[in-house]
């Protein structure tokens, strides 16, 4: 087996009428992620970081924000294509490590919830996974409260023969 790794990122707006939705958790607050799906950062960031991993594509070519059938999806439909990826593969996932990066709400007592989700989606026990959170200290969009962000990192392994020729 050979060991490769991917890393993701995504950010979205926040404004007002739009339900939250972070790891595939829905959150209670004042203004949702703007976006075609429910702009859930944190799994478009950790699609991006398993495609990257299997040498694929990103997330806005298996599924393009002018294609009505994504509109207003959840993105666990997402995260479980990103899936099937890694299995038609062949390969293993290791871990998973994700930051997200909010101003607001707290994103902390959501962490378990979210694990639930991810590794519910991707079969992964929850010592393969890990989200943490962190603020931007105030600066910048993100420290303004106008977006949230995530990164992911993942690692898995795959068959000699496959994607390591
Ligand atoms: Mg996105």
């Amino acid at each position: 087996m050979k060991t490769r790794v991917g890393i993701g990122y995504d950010v979205h707006r926040l404004i007002e009428g739009r339900p939250l939705v972070l790891g595939g958790v829905r959150i209670e607050h004042s203004k949702g992620l703007d976006g075609h799906s429910d702009a859930d950062v944190v799994l478009h960031a950790l699609c991006d970081a398993l495609f990257g991993a299997l040498g694929e594509s990103d997330i806005g070519q298996f599924f393009p924000n002018t294609d009505p059938r994504w509109k207003g999806a959840p993105s666990t439909v997402f995260l479980e294509e990103a899936a099937r990826h890694v299995s038609m593969h062949q390969a293993v996932l290791v871990n998973v490590d994700i930051t997200i990066i909010a101003e607001e709400p707290k994103v902390n007592p959501h962490v378990a919830d979210m694990k639930a989700c991810l590794g519910q989606c991707l079969q992964l026990h929850s010592k393969q996974l890990s989200i943490k959170a962190t603020t931007n200290e105030r600066i910048g969009f993100i420290g303004r409260g106008e977006g949230i962000a995530a990164m992911a990192v993942v690692s898995l392994e795959v068959p000699d023969t496959n994607l390591c020729e």
